[in-house]
């Protein structure tokens, strides 16, 4: 991609409505616009960023044999008086042609009618299904750039059971895929699985939780398991669960994921139940497992970055090399234009900033954006025998030739 053609630049300014480095950095950079509070567009920049995320979200969901489809957004308020969720104060009403409706918060009154249309038997069981789609929560205080949202994006997985311990077994499953996910996304180390409250359907529900200052939930961590406690529940559970240490540290952290076992809470509101083997109808357990995408991306930026911007890992960055050009004598320019050439034709997702504008902006520019490599091309990098490469995440830079930065990048 050349910079010069990119509509969406970046911005001298924060928007003064910007209360977080998320909203900061990613209105800034030119990753997101906001529409209205708690509302964002995905710019370029940004919506190849999010595409990253759901990527490595969809290849561990397909790894557990989930499969995917698209709900609506848009639903007869009739599917949640149903399940008496109708008076959830986050749910969007509308009125249309025909009655009334309701923007989903959540899917479960759409997936379930959804999956018992397909599913009788025992044979038919387990059954997972997933999507990636925009939720819609008329939050109070929509806050924090993309961290809280009124429509945001999410992943909900839901899984369908003929029992209670096929069940047990695909929510460990799910834990464990949530694991590769964060690892992927390079939040491995700082997000903890988290005993929460299980409502009003099981004792606990767990959430991932990325630790970071300015998270809205407070945590208890048991440092030795890598195992939270949120605040909520530890009043009823105040020793670690798995090695029954009472030795726990407060932390602020975000909340990434949250998996559910729901087990028959759905089911039985829309009278799904399966027939077993002896012909016996019985119903059916169900399990959730949400991720948001977006609130994900404003955590990154709010892990990875530094005064002057983002530093975004190699495998969710928007792309992985950043050509510069200083000045715009032709020997540059050339020199950068087939630097550029050899490297999409070597697949490396690579964007050239060819405007001509004065250095101070171009490097500022690119370390706001934060592109893992940066690779400026000036009249004394070409004299000096090359290229000067640097990592957002490093401070020194060092001039190599066109051979040497090809095999450090691709
Ligand atoms: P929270 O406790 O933060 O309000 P929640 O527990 O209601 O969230 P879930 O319904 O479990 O969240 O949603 C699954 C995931 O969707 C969350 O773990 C989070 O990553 C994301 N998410 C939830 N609400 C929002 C929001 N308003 N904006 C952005 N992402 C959100
Ligand atoms: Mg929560």
């Amino acid at each position: 991609m050349r910079y010069s053609q990119l509509f969406s630049k970046t911005k001298f300014e924060a928007p003064a409505d910007a209360d977080s480095i998320n909203a900061q950095f990613l209105s800034q950079g030119g990753f997101i616009a906001r529409q209205v509070a708690g509302v964002y567009n995905y710019l370029p920049l940004g919506l190849r960023v999010l595409v990253k995320i759901q990527k490595i979200i969809r290849d561990e969901m397909n790894a557990l044999g989930a499969q995917e489809v698209l709900m609506p957004a848009l639903t007869q308020l009739e599917s949640y008086i149903q399940t008496g969720r109708q008076e959830i104060d986050v749910l969007f009403h509308l009125e249309g042609h025909g009655g009334k409706f309701v923007l989903n918060q959540s899917h479960e009154e759409v997936i379930t009618p959804l999956v018992a249309q397909f599913a009788f038997s025992y044979r038919d069981f387990p059954v997972a299904v997933y999507q990636i789609q925009n939720k819609f929560r008329n939050e109070a205080r929509a806050r924090s750039g993309v961290l809280r949202g009124r429509e945001f994006n999410m992943k909900d997985l839901y899984s369908f059971h003929a029992n209670e311990e096929d069940l047990n077994a695909y929510y460990e499953k799910v834990q464990a895929a949530y694991h590769r996910i964060y690892a992927r996304l390079g939040l491995g180390d700082i997000t903890l699985l988290t005993y929460a409250s299980g409502g009003s359907f099981s004792k606990y529900s767990h959430e991932f939780q990325t630790l970071c200052d300015i998270g809205e939930d407070t945590i208890y961590v048991c440092e030795k398991c890598k195992i939270g406690i949120n605040k909520e529940i530890i009043d009823d559970q105040n020793a670690c669960p798995k090695c029954d240490s009472k030795d726990l540290v407060q932390k602020k952290a975000i909340e990434v994921g949250n998996i559910f076992k729901l087990r028959t809470r759905f089911s039985t509101a829309f009278g799904f139940t399966y027939a077993d083997e002896k012909g016996e109808r019985k119903p059916v357990e169900m399990g959730c497992y949400g991720i948001g995408p977006s609130r994900v991306m404003g955590t990154l930026v709010e892990v990875f970055h530094d005064e002057k911007g983002i530093i975004w890992p190699e495998s969710i960055a928007p792309f992985t090399a950043h050509i510069v050009t200083l000045g715009n004598q032709p020997e540059v320019l050339e020199s950068a234009n087939e630097l550029y050439t050899q490297m999409q034709n070597l697949g490396v997702e690579v964007m050239i900033d060819d405007r001509d504008e004065s250095t101070g902006k171009k490097l500022n520019d690119s370390d706001l954006i934060g592109i893992p490599w940066r690779v400026v091309v000036s009249a004394r990098s070409l004299k000096n025998g090359g290229f000067e490469v640097k990592k957002r995440c490093e401070k020194d830079a060092k001039v190599v030739d066109a051979k040497t930065l090809i095999t450090m990048i691709a």
